[in-house]
């Protein structure tokens, strides 16, 4: 829960300094001159019967007067253009320009006191020219005429914002402030969308299909932008770009789909993938329609048109509802890829919704909707954590795999090991124990009939080396039978108490002692002898772990479930490498080790079922912890 909180923190963070970043539109210093605006101009329709001329005259009676506070003039039915004038104000400057931020016309010339100085010829449809005509100190007052043509697609026809005059720096400053930004964000999401689909490309089969929909969504995304820039709009005359856009439009929501579905599901009862077939469909529909639609316009207008404008604004909003639907919905259940998508789609239909209803309700004082583009860039940049967070969470899985895969090898070669030994030891110490027991028994048979006091000796020896020999044996068969069978109550102050018996002795030998505190009502299961043994096993390698001034403290616990026993030294503690080796056989590192007292241990403890856990540091000491069930309660527990 807390990552979770976390990353939700740190994309809320990023959101924040993209913001901050939008806030930060490079502003260019104004130009200390103030621009002047053209505050009225002249207009006069022309006829199609009528001749177009050459530059009305100031005294033509036709001419009307327009300010910019008027509404854009709608041409009259039967006009084939129409002239605009106006007087250059007095220019200051030497390199000044008129510019003309918006006309609504198709072709245009433009005179000053007659000659001509620029003409714009368009061969496609066209409906928004801004331009700018240059003008030196000498052309002050002079008359300024323009020739405009309509757009067929338009009725306006006109200025649709004043002419202003202003410093040839000014307006450049003006362009690259109204493009600058446009182009970055662009031009950002097309170069992140190519390294995602390089990124997918020498991916690995699992994350391939995630990285390129991400990437074409990100190309598509720029596309429909670049095209939108005013600047690319007036400065490319040609339609294709057109087909750019509606094919860029409907292969951006294919692949948005696409991507949604790779992380996060096909969505309730299959909505999402429903989706995504119907949107391949109106993709493989509309995208030749659109390239057709170049060549034969008046026989495709009337199918094309509503395809990639009308009925495509219901489709994409079928599209985007579902997506998001889906998305609270999956949210809900706390995923966090959900949480994203819904965060960065909600920017994104906030701010473009935001600026739809301005657009509509602003519409006199010519809003440029642009926000919505950065709507779309933080959208991005969310499905780009989602694909982040998708990574992460397939590399945590596969790390958790081979963690898993390691252990459970380690354990499988432990467990193979130990039946191998389990079952040689059963059979061999079998069959070497009776011969040593008949043996021994001959041997004690002849106590007392020996005529030299050596030979008593030398009986007494072999006896002894018999017994050790017996209880090597009896380690391994107590491997093969650790004593799940005659388990009784076990009372552990009693045990502990015989277990001191043994081994005090020894401590003090080694110059240490035991300290052993175990409560008197501490009750497992098991079988005495055997217990006794794996204890005595693991004090004693404490002991033999003796520094100077050993001490080897035992207490134990209870948690009414289980019963915790500790046995802590202060001896010369192992390396972890030592710790994962403790109950291997024959891992020892005495001299005279056989390396199989833990071993029994283990196999004793495992039996009682329980486990055993070291924790050592080198030099400072060892403990063993040894967690066994608690015996239920009986009436007559042995005291
Ligand atoms: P052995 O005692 O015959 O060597 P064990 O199976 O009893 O065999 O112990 C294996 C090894 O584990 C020991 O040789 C010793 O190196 C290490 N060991 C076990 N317990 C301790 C301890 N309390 N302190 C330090 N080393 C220990
Ligand atoms: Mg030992």
């Amino acid at each position: 829960m807390s990552r979770r909180r976390s990353a939700l923190l740190r994309m809320v963070c990023l959101v924040l300094i993209i913001g901050a970043c939008c806030r930060m539109t490079p502003v260019f210093a104004a130009s200390d001159q103030e621009d002047t605006t053209i505050t009225k101009w002249k207009m006069k329709w022309v006829g199609e019967s009528e001749e177009q001329g050459s530059v009305p005259s100031e005294l033509d009676p036709k001419w009307f007067l327009v300010s910019p506070t008027d509404p854009i003039p709608v041409r009259p039915e039967g006009v084939k253009g129409a002239w605009i004038q106006f007087h250059v104000p007095a220019v200051t400057g030497q390199t000044e320009v008129v510019h003309f931020p918006r006309v609504y016309a198709m072709n245009l010339e433009v005179y000053l006191d007659g000659h001509s100085v620029l003409q714009l010829t368009r061969h496609s449809y066209y409906t928004r020219n801004s331009f700018s005509v240059p003008i030196a100190l000498s052309d002050s007052n002079k008359t300024l005429s323009m020739w405009i043509e309509p757009s067929p697609q338009l009725h306006q026809l006109g200025l649709a914002k004043p002419a202003k005059i202003m410093s040839v720096n000014e307006n450049q400053h003006n362009l690259i402030r109204e493009t600058a930004l446009d182009f970055s964000i662009s031009g950002g999401l097309a170069i992140l969308g190519l390294a995602s689909i390089v990124a997918g490309l020498i991916q690995g089969r699992q994350h391939r299909e995630i990285w390129i929909y991400l990437g074409v969504f990100l190309l598509c995304s720029s596309a429909v932008m670049a095209i939108n820039t005013y600047e690319l709009y007036v400065a490319s005359t040609s339609y294709y770009k057109m087909v750019v856009f509606d094919i860029s439009l409907l292969s951006g929501l294919f692949a948005l789909l696409a991507f949604y579905e790779t992380t996060l599901g096909s969505g309730k009862f299959n909505t999402i993938r429903t989706a995504k077939r119907f949107q391949l469909v109106y993709l493989a529909i509309v995208s030749p329609l659109s390239v057709l639609n170049l060549f034969f316009e008046s026989e495709l207008s009337k199918i094309y048109y509503p395809l990639s404008t009308k009925i495509l604004a219901l489709v994409m909003i079928i599209h985007f509802s579902l997506m998001i639907l889906n998305a609270f919905f999956i949210a809900r259940k706390g995923r966090m890829e959900a949480i994203v998508f819904s965060v960065g789609f909600v920017i994104f239909a906030m701010v473009g919704a935001g600026e739809m209803i301005g657009f509509s309700f602003f519409k006199e004082f010519d809003y440029q909707p642009h926000l919505w583009k950065w709507g779309l860039f933080l959208f991005s940049v969310s499905l780009m954590i989602i694909v982040g967070m998708k990574v992460g969470e397939n590399r945590r899985q596969l790390v958790k795999y081979s963690h898993e895969l390691e252990m459970f090898n380690t354990e499988l070669q432990r467990s193979e090991k130990m039946d191998i030994i389990s079952e040689l030891a059963a059979s061999v110490a079998h069959e070497v124990r009776n011969p040593l027991q008949v043996t021994r028994g001959f041997l004690q048979l002849l106590d007392g009939k020996y005529s030299s006091p050596t030979d008593t000796t030398y009986v007494k020896l072999a006896l002894n080396e018999l017994d050790r020999a017996s209880g090597i044996i009896t380690d391994f068969l107590t491997f093969a039978k650790p004593g799940a069978e005659d388990v009784v109550p076990l009372n552990l102050a009693n045990e502990f108490e015989q277990v001191e018996n043994i081994l005090q002795p020894l401590a003090h030998m080694q110059g240490g002692r035991l300290e052993i505190s175990i409560p008197t009502d501490l009750h497992v299961l098991g079988n005495p002898s055997k217990f006794k043994q794996a204890i005595v096993n693991i004090v004693k390698n404490s002991i033999e772990a003796f520094l100077e001034d050993g001490l080897v403290e035992i207490s134990a616990r209870s948690n009414g479930e289980y019963v915790a026993i500790s046995v802590k030294d202060n001896g010369e503690g192992m390396e972890l490498a030592e710790i994962s080796r403790l109950g291997e056989p024959y891992f020892s590192n005495k001299s005279k080790g056989t390396g199989l007292g833990l071993m029994v241990t283990f196999r004793i403890i495992e039996a009682m079922k329980g486990t055993i856990q070291f924790k050592s540091q080198k030099g400072k000491g060892t403990e063993a912890i040894i967690r066994l069930p608690v015996a239920p309660k009986l009436a007559s527990v042995p005291e």
